[in-house]
């Protein structure tokens, strides 16, 4: 093994009390991550180190990408401890690394190894000497360098590399407990869920299904956002919820314009009972202000009394198109515009209320024993296992 990755924590080692927690989950999700391959990965309180030959070098950046909790990594190159060995690895990264064009550098030596034979000052003026006399277009620029040639000596081995690279940030997923998504097939709630995992939520997905008026092409819609989701947020379930029978009788049930606003109840407290259930703290959604009628404010408070369990609205405050930019940078752009409509966009009234009343909604509940479909419901979920690589026609994969 040629190569070592050198990770930094970031925000993480800020909070003292968790650091253990966060350095634990974050090296847990790495060996996940790359599983199958063929690394050694390490780690104390500051670093953590996958050592790996450059040949798979790529795929192994690739994947580490996708991992929160990772504020920044560098890409070292591994040497003898000695100064010729050090010199050769220089010229040979910098060959393959820089362009013919103008750049200032300086060289920076950590000397962890003290029996040496040069300090770290003779280091940087060889190595300096070197590269001058190398490269042509290379200059010396001691206070702000384009490039910085870092060297860190150590006893068993010796390390060449130069800029790092931007980490996914967030936190490790797992370390801030587990929340239960509400991922419809639109294009909010995979960008909500994406959010919320950014901030080391582990999470369940919960898909509210009303087959015949929707689909199979819906759920399988569903299916790919929660694959997407699972690269980054590791495998979840995906709670499939028979919802057809509840709508139906809400719809017989309500007034003309209500029909949205009792429906989200309904839907409410089914997360409810579901994270009970799930031992979920937190109920997470794609929710976002003024966006359509049930998103007002007047309908969010209507809607979320049904329950005390926070409700996070990650995009609550994004404007459409500064969520469509997520949405295509983590690749569920292209599914969510599949046409398949999803349950709420069947049953869309012509003019849902903007300014419901509780007391109307308390009302019209009162009239059905919506209850004992609740309960129904709750005996009849469908539950998948979905991870990256899931494969649809595996249904028989039911929990
Ligand atoms: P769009 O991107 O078109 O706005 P959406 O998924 O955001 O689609 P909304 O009607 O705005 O749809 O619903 C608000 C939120 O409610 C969704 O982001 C999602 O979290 C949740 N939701 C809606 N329908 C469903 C469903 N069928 N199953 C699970 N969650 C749903
Ligand atoms: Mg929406």
């Amino acid at each position: 093994m040629d190569r070592i990755i050198l990770i930094k924590y970031g925000e993480l080692t800020t909070k003292k009390g968790n650091r253990k927690l966060f350095i634990d989950t974050l090296y847990k999700n790495i060996n996940l991550k790359l599983k199958k391959m063929d690394v050694v990965i390490t780690r104390d309180m500051s670093r953590m180190y996958i050592e790996y030959d450059s040949s798979v070098e790529d795929i192994i950046i690739s994947k580490i990408k996708e991992v929160f909790g990772i504020h920044a990594f560098l890409i070292a190159h591994k040497t003898e401890t000695d100064i010729d060995s050090i010199k050769n690895t220089v010229l040979e990264v910098l060959k393959n690394n820089i362009s013919k064009d103008d750049i200032t550098f300086k060289v920076e030596t950590k000397r962890s190894y003290k029996k040496f034979v040069m300090d770290s000052g003779e280091v940087n003026h060889a190595i300096g000497g070197l590269v001058l006399k190398n490269f042509s277009n290379m200059k010396v620029d001691v206070h702000s360098p384009m490039l910085t040639v870092h060297i860190e000596i150590r006893e068993n081995n010796s390390y060449v590399y130069l800029n790092e690279y931007k980490g996914l940030g967030g936190y490790p997923v797992g370390t801030l407990g587990h929340g239960m998504l509400m991922l419809s097939g639109g294009i909010d709630s995979p960008v909500a869920g994406y959010l919320a995992i950014k901030r080391g939520i582990k999470l369940d997905l919960v898909y509210f299904e009303a087959i015949p008026h929707t689909s199979l092409e819906a759920r399988s819609k569903v299916i790919n956002l929660a694959k997407k989701l699972s690269i980054y947020g590791g495998e979840m379930r995906l709670i499939i919820v028979p919802f057809t029978k509840l709508q139906t009788s809400i719809y017989k049930n309500v007034l003309e314009n209500y029909p949205i606003t009792i429906m989200r109840r309904m839907m409410y407290r089914i997360m409810e009972k579901l994270s009970l259930r799930f031992k979920s703290l937190a109920i997470i959604n794609g929710e976002s202000v003024g966006q359509v009628a049930s998103q007002t404010l007047t309908s969010m408070n209507v809607i979320n009394s049904v329950t005390n369990i926070p409700v996070i609205r990650p995009v609550a405050c994004l404007d459409k198109l500064e969520i469509i930019d997520i949405a295509k940078k983590i690749d569920t752009y292209d599914i969510s515009i599949l046409p398949y409509e999803d349950c709420c966009t069947v049953f869309v009234p012509r003019h849902p209320i903007i300014n419901p009343s509780l007391d109307k909604c308390l009302e019209m509940e009162s009239k059905f024993d919506y209850e004992s479909l609740i309960d129904e419901i709750m005996d009849n979920l469908l539950i998948l296992k979905i991870d990256e690589n899931y494969e649809e026609d595996k249904y028989n994969d039911v929990l």
